[in-house]
């Protein structure tokens, strides 16, 4: 079986370092936040070169407290896009604000600028682009529509860690960013984990508290908040992988550009676009076919394996079902999620299992 992603190699690879991380963290009972968050935090934060990063338990629980204490809540529209991961518009919904989406770019599926502008209205407070499988959105333009509605930028960057625009890194690019470390995200904890990046003192400083009750010194509270914290085991172990991550990273764009150099001028398929604004970190390498039930019947029959990113756009999600948005409110996205599906990509995938997916999708559609 041809996994999309194959965790399990990974860890096999790093697997001496990752036991004395995590056999230190128990030496030390440091389970909850405590010194190897605060290293991993540190490191993090260089990495994506950003003034601050602190972590929290999930992509999801980074969202949500980038936007509270950005100041989003009950009364605004944020704009964001119907093409992601169901969580950027939930986290959206959490704080009592409404997601509002703007259709995407028929190539990057990122936020097309030009569509935010038409969705801007008087309660628009925040535009939050996603940087969609491992691509950062057209930043420069977002950054200046929202200067001029005097809007806030907050990057959902869960799939770009290490991701670069122009001579910028995801994760830096804004007011704030949100990164996950759900395992099979580029940088991956051996659980769940997330944390939100920003330059600004007071955003990090609200997170800070909003990510463990409010609470500045123990048994004190100045606001209500919520316990989001990051196990200490999780921020050892994410401070071996981030030393990997370059190479990993590596690995993804080599792989990738081997997908796109063998599978050029196919019939019924349409390859990733890069935009070619920076350096993509290929979270997943998604493709697009009218004849996609084809091509998974045979993946079935040559032990690949199917996946979509996603089935369902996300205005079209029953838990949305009130924002009244029929089909044909976002036909980009809504086509996208009709066609697309990811090919294999992991950095241990290796050319030969590499080979037999190329020559599965060309058995299918040839
Ligand atoms: C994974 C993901 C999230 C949510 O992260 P979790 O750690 O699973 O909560 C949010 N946005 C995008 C784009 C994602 O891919």
């Amino acid at each position: 079986m041809i996994p999309l992603v194959d965790l399990g190699a990974q860890l096999a690879t790093i697997r001496p370092e990752i036991d004395a991380a995590i056999g230190k963290v128990l030496d030390q009972t440091a389970f909850v936040l405590g010194p190897h968050v605060e290293s991993f935090e540190r490191a993090f934060a260089e990495f994506v070169g950003a003034k601050h990063a602190l972590c929290v338990h999930s992509g999801t629980a980074a969202l949500h407290l980038a936007f509270l204490a950005a100041g989003i809540g009950p009364g605004d529209d944020v704009i964001t896009a119907p093409s992601s991961f169901f969580a950027t518009a939930e986290a959206i919904a959490l704080t009592g604000a409404r997601p509002v989406f703007a259709d995407v770019d028929p190539g990057t599926l990122n936020l097309d600028p030009e569509r935010v502008r038409s969705a801007i209205t008087a309660k628009t407070k925040a535009i939050v682009p996603v940087h969609l499988f491992g691509q950062t959105a057209d930043m420069d333009p977002l950054r200046a529509i929202a200067k001029e509605k005097n809007l806030l930028v907050i990057e959902d960057a869960a799939q770009a860690h290490g991701a670069t625009y122009k001579n910028e890194r995801a994760g830096s690019m804004a007011l704030a960013a949100c990164f996950s470390f759900y395992p099979g995200k580029n940088l991956g904890a051996l659980g769940e984990g997330g944390a939100i990046t920003t330059n600004d003192d007071a955003i990090a400083a609200r997170v800070r508290l909003l990510r463990d009750h409010g609470s500045p010194k123990k048994y004190e509270h100045t606001i209500v908040g919520y316990n989001y914290r990051l196990d200490g085991i999780q921020g050892a172990i994410l401070s071996v992988k981030l030393t990997h991550l370059p190479a990993w990273t590596e690995a993804r764009r080599s792989l990738a550009g081997r997908y796109t150099e063998k599978l050029q001028g196919l019939k019924g398929l349409t390859l990733p676009t890069d935009a070619g604004h920076g350096k993509h970190a290929w979270h997943l390498y998604a493709v697009r076919s009218e004849h996609r039930e084809r091509v998974f019947r045979v993946f079935a029959d040559a032990k690949i394996a199917q996946a979509i990113h996603y089935p369902i756009p996300i205005h079209r999600q029953e838990a949305f079902r009130d924002l009244n948005l029929p089909e044909g409110s976002f036909p980009i996205a809504e086509e996208a999620a009709r066609t697309l599906f990811s090919l294999p990509l992991y950095p241990e995938l290796g050319h030969e299992k590499q080979d037999h997916v190329i020559e599965a999708v060309k058995k299918a559609l040839g």
